[in-house]
């Protein structure tokens, strides 16, 4: 039977807006990954009523609930008392973990530990103990009634670890089942048109499951199957994975990559090329994806940031008399510039973007969101024109970053340089 999830994220400061609820996020992105299902997510200040009224909702329409905050030692830390009180556990003193926060806060912090910390070391009767080593909060888990329920700290790194180290296992225990998922990356298509195009494909499926993420100006779909061992889960997402990529066609860039970069920086390995980029409204920005991937030295040879037309001219090459007659922004100069970076640097495949990010046109009256992307390459030199409308600056430059590296792992590939308009 599949689990169904409710996460309760207890702190007023969520309420009144002072933090984001990014450990919910998280967990969420924790139990879709393992196969449950999270259909609630409530979040409730520190009061103890209203949150005895948000675990009873919640037993009443979940089998897992799991809590994040109010485990800690002051007064309004009330998780723990509540849950116990919901669910009528007792809570149980327990020694070992007050010698525990006690050391934790005589090595980490160099003090002793104030006598409110001993209410951590209270926990239900029953439970399995989620340790702390970040912190001194510890969580637990409990079954009572059909109804699993995991405690975890608010600070989001001691949830984090928790969760990976102690809930995570814990409810890969529930079920036999092994779950798998492969990622497929895609770039080139809105997340609405790859939905329009697999939208019958997905609603007819149960196991596996398909469904799609959007990344900042990519679509990541993923494929999970649940299964009695990790060769069946592979069998039932191999056709899965093979028809939606055939699907989509181009527009894939990997499946189960991070990035873009990772593919481009395969493929200039692959074909013993280097790649140099040269850079106007992206700043640098694509030059810092590159240089994040470890070992791109061996294909990267580097890039130059021309922001000034004067740059485009004296390091890049790109003639004064160009630059005078198209200006900066234009097809003429995006090509001139990845032909000037190949010169400067010795690489065969330069790329280039010129383009203008806003908020206002540019002074030759080149409206927002015109973009030129050039790219030389051993067989020729080419350029895209990208419109992208009158959108926020940092999305502007961010699909011009994910394009250019699109066009290189294009060309690479032997693909048409641009996806066809669908
Ligand atoms: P502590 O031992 O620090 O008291 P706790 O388990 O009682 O831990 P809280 O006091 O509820 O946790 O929260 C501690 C801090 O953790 C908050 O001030 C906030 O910065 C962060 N935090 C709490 N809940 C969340 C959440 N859901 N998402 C992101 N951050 C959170």
């Amino acid at each position: 039977m599949a689990h169904t999830a409710e996460i309760i994220a207890v702190g007023t400061e969520l309420l009144l807006g002072n933090i984001a609820n990014t450990n919910a996020q998280m967990i969420s992105q924790s139990l879709s990954a393992l196969g449950i299902n999270v259909f609630w997510h409530t979040v409730v200040g520190d009061n103890p009523q209203r949150l005895r009224q948000a675990l009873d909702a919640a037993r009443g329409r979940a089998d897992i609930i799991l809590t994040t905050g109010g485990l800690g030692p002051t007064y309004d830390d009330l998780t723990k008392q509540t849950i116990c009180e919901v669910f009528g556990r007792k809570l149980v003193f327990h020694p070992e973990i007050a010698d525990g926060i006690r050391a934790f806060y005589e090595s980490a912090m160099h003090v002793a530990m104030p006598e409110n910390n001993l209410q951590q070391a209270q926990l239900p009767e029953d439970c399995t103990i989620f340790d702390n080593p970040v912190g001194t909060a510890p969580g637990c888990a409990f079954c009572a009634g059909g109804v699993h329920v995991l405690m975890l700290p608010g600070p989001p790194f001691e949830c984090q670890t928790m969760l990976r180290r102690c809930a995570e296992p814990y409810l890969r225990g529930l079920s036999k089942d092994v779950i798998v998922s492969h990622d497929i990356l895609c770039f080139g298509m809105g997340e609405s048109s790859v939905e329009q195009l697999l939208r019958q494909r997905m609603a007819r499926m149960e196991n596996p499951t398909l469904a799609t993420y959007a990344k900042p100006a990519e679509v990541r779909l993923r494929a999970t199957a649940k299964a009695a061992d990790a060769r069946q889960a592979e069998a039932m997402l191999a056709p899965v994975v093979r028809e939606v990529t055939a699907l989509l066609g181009d527009v894939v860039y990997g499946v189960d990559v991070s990035s873009l970069e990772e593919v481009c920086k395969r493929l200039l390995t692959e074909k013993g090329l280097t790649l140099a980029t040269a850079e106007s409204c992206t700043g640098g920005a694509i030059a810092q994806r590159l240089t994040a991937l470890p070992g791109v030295s061996a294909v990267y040879r580097g890039g130059v940031v021309s922001y000034w037309t004067s740059v485009k001219a004296d390091v890049l090459g790109v003639p004064q008399a160009l630059l005078d007659e198209y200006g900066a922004v234009s097809e003429q100069t995006a090509r001139a510039m990845a032909q000037g970076v190949c010169r400067a640097t010795g690489a065969e495949v330069g790329v280039s973007v010129t383009g203008v990010a806003g908020p206002d046109s540019d002074e030759r009256g080149n409206p927002v969101g015109l973009v030129f992307l050039g790219l030389h390459t051993p067989d020729g030199t080419f350029c895209r024109r990208l419109d992208l409308g009158s959108r926020r600056r940092d999305r502007i430059r961010n699909v011009s970053v994910n394009t250019a590296l699109d066009m290189v792992r294009r060309y690479l590939s032997g693909l048409p340089l641009a996806p066809a308009a669908r």
